[in-house]
């Protein structure tokens, strides 16, 4: 029997998200269609556990007693109790984001706004009732330059789920590729399955210039209309399905959770979302130039560094830079470039995101926390290898980032190539430290070769014992004791070297039949060692073929 209808245990106050427990029962038995229906049959014909409503509330306050007992706050928590003051979250970030000071400031600002208001709702039934404009965000800006950067250490800092997803991925139907509707999905999954505490995530589009409705060349593009016109119902509030129509098997699970007695929520309202879209917006700053430059009054307010809608225009000269051009934009703009209005108008936060220079990417290399550079500390710590680097070197992929125009991806780029053989060819050789060039940045190969010949004698060491190490894991394996005497030893290691191979690689390859062949050859006494001198282990296999041919009386 389904026991659904809780609805006497409403109360007002759980209209709330993250109060609605019983709403979230309820609406399981309203969605009780054919469907579902069907479902239940055949989960009955499969013999699957009869449908008991096993009473959980005892279990439930057992959990939550725990969970007092530890004192320690759960997300929800945090975000009712939310108190960080805008310029606390600034400080934060100036931790691990370079530059994009005045991003930082507006972000910072809308993500309190956001907050505040949320936990204002959370206490008080009147706030939660009243309209509010959300501080959505637009943020404009090349690619690289920190935008999802900026987001994500927020959305860790206040410690709610947070999800990216491309506008070009969203298909116009939904019945092809991804829903717009999807994303809230992922947000549930970011938030671990946490359904109340995903009403209080982020959602960041990224590329959403690439849904104007009329590209810059000018041909009309209707389906990013469409897309547009379907992100606009989550930007209002809506209530979006959990379990998409055509996915079997999430309604499956759906019936099985409520067969388990504890049924999940089947909608997520968006109302306490907070979105977040960016994008280029090439030659937008070309829309900009033309209005402004037919305005009478002109264009030309001192350096103001945020969106302005009400800049006082002046001239545009030839060297106005896009940057500056883009502060000005103004919704009108947007609209030109091939938003709706309405679209437009639920982003009432704008802010535009500077190029990285190359002080920046070196800053971006050697001061940001959690950076790009030591990350590849990191990676080749994982090699035994302590990575360091003079200033030049530094400066160097940072100019040389710069030209590559990614921004700081740029970075990686650059520190791929730099040091992609230096990752192949150095563990292994005994080569506990690296620093790093510029010398070694411009001219790698040669400084590789450089390296390697210095370290030639310990890698040989190191290869010699890597013979060893073959034969103890061979006899490991196989319980097969496997010795080389030395100048065996030696004949592995510079046939390996002159195969171009690793002294493991090469030894596997060349003994690859040992195992089963040595097992035939003493099949009678297996304790016993087997000794390969120079001449046999020139070739192995003959070697074998010989052992086991000796084993095998031959016939008179
Ligand atoms: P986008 O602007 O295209 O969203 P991202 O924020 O994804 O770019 O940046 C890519 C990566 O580059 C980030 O994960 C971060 O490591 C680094 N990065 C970008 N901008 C900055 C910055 N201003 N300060 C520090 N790191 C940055």
């Amino acid at each position: 029997m389904f026991e659904t209808d809780h609805s006497s245990e409403e109360s007002p106050d759980e209209k709330a998200p993250g109060k609605d427990k019983s709403r979230q029962h309820k609406e399981y038995s309203d969605d009780s269609n054919d469907l579902v229906q069907h479902l239940r049959e055949m989960l009955g014909r499969l013999g699957g556990t009869p449908f008991v409503n096993i009473h959980t509330a005892a279990a439930q306050q057992r959990e939550e007693e725990e969970r007092q007992a530890q004192k320690k706050p759960t997300a929800l928590e945090l975000i009712r109790q939310f108190s960080f003051k805008p310029r606390e979250i600034r400080d934060y970030l100036d931790r691990y984001v370079i530059s994009q000071t005045e991003a930082k400031k507006v972000l910072a600002t809308a993500v309190c706004d956001h907050y505040n208001h949320v936990r204002r709702a959370l206490e008080d039934e009147q706030v939660f009732r009243r309209d509010y404009a959300k501080s959505n965000v637009l943020m404009i800006g090349p690619t690289g330059v920190g935008k999802t950067y900026l987001m994500r250490c927020i959305a860790r800092l206040i410690g709610v789920p947070f999800v990216k997803a491309d506008a070009t991925k969203f298909s116009e139907t939904g019945y092809v590729g991804y829903d717009v509707e999807d994303i809230i999905r992922d947000l549930v999954k970011a938030a671990d399955g946490d359904t109340e505490l995903a009403q209080f995530g982020i959602v960041y589009i990224d590329e959403i210039d690439k849904i104007a409705s009329r590209s810059t060349e000018g041909q009309k593009d209707v389906s990013g209309r469409g897309v547009q016109v379907n992100l606009l119902k989550l930007l209002e509030e809506s209530d979006v399905r959990l379990v998409a129509q055509g996915d079997m098997m999430g309604q499956m699970q759906a019936m099985m959770s409520m067969q388990r007695g504890t049924p999940q929520a089947t909608t997520i309202n968006t109302k306490f979302i907070l979105f977040i879209v960016s994008g280029a917006f090439d030659k937008l700053d070309t829309i900009i130039k033309r209005r402004v430059s037919s305005s009478v009054i002109g264009f030309g307010s001192a350096k103001s560094t945020s969106t302005d809608e009400a800049a006082v225009p002046g001239m545009v000269s030839p060297q106005t830079s896009e940057s500056e051009l883009l502060r000005h934009v103004q919704t009108g703009d947007i609209v030109n470039y091939g938003f709706e209005p309405e679209f437009v108008g639920r982003f009432p936060v704008r802010v535009v995101l500077d190029r990285l220079g190359v002080p920046e990417l070196e800053k971006i290399l050697t001061t940001a926390e959690n950076g790009i550079w030591e990350q590849y500390v990191e990676t080749m710590a994982g090699y035994g290898i302590d990575l360091t680097a003079e200033h030049a070197a530094l400066a160097y992929i940072a100019e040389a980032a710069e030209r590559e125009k990614t921004g700081a991806r740029g970075l990686l780029t650059i520190l791929e190539r730099t040091f992609r053989d230096y990752k192949f060819e150095l563990p292994g050789t005994g080569i506990k430290a690296l620093h790093l060039t510029a010398e070694m940045i411009r001219e790698p190969a040669k400084a590789l070769q450089k390296l390697l010949d210095e370290y030639a004698d310990s890698a040989n060491q190191l290869a010699h014992a890597e013979v060893a190490a073959f034969a103890e894991r061979f006899q490991q394996q196989s319980g097969i004791t496997l010795k080389f005497t030395p100048k065996a030893t030696s004949t592995l290691v510079k046939q390996a070297f002159a195969a171009g191979k690793t002294v493991r690689g090469y030894c596997e390859e060349q003994f690859k039949d040992f195992e089963y062949g040595l097992k035939l050859v003493h099949r009678d006494n297996p304790q016993e060692p087997f000794e390969m001198d120079e001449a046999q282990v020139v070739n192995p296999q003959a070697t074998l073929t010989q052992w086991i041919k000796e084993s095998f009386p031959t016939d008179k």
